[in-house]
């Protein structure tokens, strides 16, 4: 990784919960290509296990974000403001669904689970680039985790197909809107990597099993494989890159 790759540039990253998050792995390559982080958590009772990896990182914001939190994100970007000014890049690796409702058969999930897995996963990311928009005046880009639920049946992967799929589709829209202010957004979709709100799925062994046996490269990724791929769509290099939904699965959605 050119450690200068990002260097002048400011990342917030939200979604780091411990050390196997996605989010992290994505901090961590940041970082090592030269950008200024900041990172949040989700409440006291996450915090200590953040606090670990913060001292790690270094980030020079770290606060609060629950997103169903109100006013959390605004101080957030009120932080920011203060701090930095401007932001370059922005990630949304957040995702949640009430576990009863994502078990089962997808036709019985409640209309508040369903309702609370989208404000979640999906509509916080438009909340973000609202807010992040006025501070990239000079352009920046945008992430958000996606999974290959969103456009095949995946078994067990239920509400959260829909939701995904909402996700890239606002990752569209957000591509055209935002383009003329040279602002980015990119979908990001990994392919089952173990981390805490995969354990929420169920047979999600099976899942990382078929993965590794039928990808083309019979492989799993990681999350720094997500991260050296944020890095490389966040600098220069990716100036002309919006809008798409790029798979890190080692080949896997070739095949469905
Ligand atoms: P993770 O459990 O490490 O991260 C999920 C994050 O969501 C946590 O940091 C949690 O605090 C945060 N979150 C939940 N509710 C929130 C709220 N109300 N406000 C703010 N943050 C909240 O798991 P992960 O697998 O790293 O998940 C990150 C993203 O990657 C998710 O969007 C997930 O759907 C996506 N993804 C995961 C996989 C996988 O196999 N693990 C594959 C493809 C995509």
């Amino acid at each position: 990784m050119d450690k200068k790759l990002l260097s002048g540039k400011k990342a917030l990253i939200v979604g780091v919960a411990n050390e196997n998050s996605i989010a992290y792995g994505c901090a961590q390559m940041l970082k090592t290509a030269g950008a200024e982080v900041g990172i949040t958590y989700l409440n006291e009772k996450s915090k200590p296990f953040v606090d670990a990896l913060a001292q790690k990182l270094e980030p020079t914001i770290y606060e609060r974000c629950d997103v169903t939190i109100d006013n959390d994100l605004d101080n957030l970007f009120d932080k920011i403001k203060q701090k930095w000014q401007s932001v370059d890049i922005i990630i949304h690796s957040i995702a949640f669904s009430p576990k009863e409702d994502l078990h089962g058969s997808i036709v019985d999930c409640s209309k508040a689970g369903f309702l609370l897995a989208m404000d979640i996963s999906c509509h916080s990311f438009l909340r973000m680039a609202k807010l992040a928009k006025p501070l990239m005046p000079k352009g920046g880009a945008l992430f958000a985790m996606s999974y290959y639920g969103a456009v095949k049946v995946v078994e067990h992967y239920n509400l959260m197909g829909p939701v995904k799929a909402a996700l890239e589709s606002c990752v569209r829209y957000m591509a055209v809107d935002l383009g003329p202010q040279k602002i980015r957004v990119i979908a990001l979709s990994p392919g089952p990597v173990k981390t805490r709100a995969a354990s929420g799925l169920e047979d999600f062994d099976k899942l990382m099993q078929r993965a590794e046996q039928e990808s083309p490269m019979h492989t799993l990724v990681d999350i720094y494989d997500v991260g050296a791929m944020v890095a490389y769509l966040s600098s220069d290099y990716a100036k002309n890159i919006t809008g798409d939904t790029i798979y890190i699965d080692a080949g896997f959605h070739l095949l469905g």
